[in-house]
């Protein structure tokens, strides 16, 4: 049988953490598993290579960059092979180059269009682990590229479908993916078992415990992931296809995010066109628009609120004032102080009255809801950015999250 183990950045973090690391790994191995593993650079390296980039160059050449940040990922492959071989079994090193990780050429950000097993096949035949350097592969020229930060979950998810592997474990720094953020609920609970919808919802809303590519290749594969600690030998939660034990489960967790702002276009006419005018201006642009909200007007006269990524402020602004002459509008408000706060759950989709609860739940606290967006299996609420920790914590409790059965 083979297993895949993907380690993240804090398992590799130090020498005395590669040596955990390696012993977990023969253990799995002495299992009678042949054993994949997907490692990460150690934690921050990374980061530290980018920046090292940009002191060099004000935009560094993208095949360079690529080359450099790869180096991250081969430092971890190589320390944790000797550890092993330390341990008296066999182990073979590779980076994506080596094993045939095919990509197309677009450096930073490439997406795998090949995998080539018989080499890993070969090996594992052969009785070794083979430790694969995640987040890299290579084009058909070879070219060394990368998959786009948080790749190695998506070497691992890959290579986990193409060897038809039967568990991808993801090993990180908590013990699996919670209801909500423990440092902002107390009795947060961690989840046994996840649909790859909840978590690709959840990952997008700020739960950053897989990186969302990787999960949407797992859910469009059914390649079962498992999340858990490397610290310790707690179970983690099962990301897996949605069955009828999550429907009856209702929500499965609730989520903040704080990096989007609110911008208003103040008093534009209410007249058909308008909306389009604005937001082709964005997408022109390149602006991602999360949350819109517009009211019907009593005085031809309407405000239009949008919200998009804090990191993306600065370019939308001047763009948004553009946009706000073209349509009369008389001015630009931004709200920087906004928190987004998100139910959600595969249950929803069966049960009415979710929304309503929430809703209500933030009304006894005395908590004004800005804007509301919703999708099969999500609600979200913008509220003041001071309360959202508040809204969260309420939420929560409403739905006795804590508890194994959530309530309505
Ligand atoms: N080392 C890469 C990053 O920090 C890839 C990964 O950790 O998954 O983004
Ligand atoms: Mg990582």
């Amino acid at each position: 049988m083979v297993i895949v183990q993907k380690y993240g950045g804090t398992s590799v973090g130090d020498i005395e953490k590669v040596k955990s690391v390696a012993k977990r790994i023969v253990r799995t191995k002495r299992k009678k598993n042949q054993v994949v593993v997907v490692v990460s650079a150690p934690a921050g390296k990374t980061d530290e290579l980018n920046s090292l980039a940009h002191q060099v160059a004000k935009i560094p050449n993208q095949r360079e960059m690529d080359m450099l940040l790869t180096t991250g990922e081969q430092m971890s492959v190589a320390l944790l092979a000797m550890a092993i071989h330390e341990l008296g079994e066999d182990a073979v090193s590779m980076t994506g180059l080596q094993i045939g990780i095919t990509t197309n050429e677009k450096h930073g950000q490439a997406k795998i269009v090949d995998i080539n097993t018989d080499r890993i096949r070969r090996e594992l035949r052969k009785g070794k682990i083979v430790i694969v350097a995640g987040f890299q592969g290579s084009t058909s020229k070879n070219e060394i590229t990368t998959l786009g930060r948080g790749g190695s979950d998506l070497t691992a998810v890959a290579l986990a479908h193409v060897l038809k592997a039967s568990l991808c474990e993801i090993y990180t720094d908590v013990d699996g993916v919670y209801t909500s953020d423990p440092r902002i609920v107390k009795d947060a609970r961690k989840l046994d078992m996840i649909s790859y919808e909840e978590m690709l919802e959840m990952a997008s809303l700020g739960a950053k415990v897989m990186q969302s590519r990787s999960v949407e290749v797992g859910k469009k594969y059914n390649v079962p992931i498992m999340v858990r600690s490397s610290m310790n030998n707690n179970p983690g939660t099962l990301i897996t296809k949605e069955n009828k034990k999550m429907e009856q489960v209702l929500v499965s967790g609730v989520t903040i995010t704080e990096n989007e702002v609110k911008i208003t276009l103040l008093k534009v006419p209410d007249t058909p066109g308008i909306a389009a005018k604005v937001f082709e201006k964005l997408a022109k642009s390149d602006v991602n628009v999360d949350m819109i909200i517009q009211n019907k007007s009593t005085t031809n006269f309407t405000d239009i609120s949008f919200t998009v990524f804090k990191s993306e402020l600065k370019r939308t602004l001047p763009v948004i004032h553009q946009a706000a002459k073209i349509v009369k509008a008389s001015g630009v408000e931004v709200d920087k102080n906004i928190a987004k706060v998100s139910l959600v759950g595969v249950g929803m989709k069966s049960h009415s009255g979710v929304a309503a609860k929430m809703f209500s739940t933030l009304a006894k606290k005395k908590i004004n809801i800005e804007m509301i967006s919703t999708s099969e299996i999500k609600i979200s609420c913008v509220v003041d950015g001071k309360k959202g920790k508040a809204a969260v914590r309420a939420i929560h409790s409403a739905f006795g999250l804590s508890r194994r059965k959530t309530v309505i």
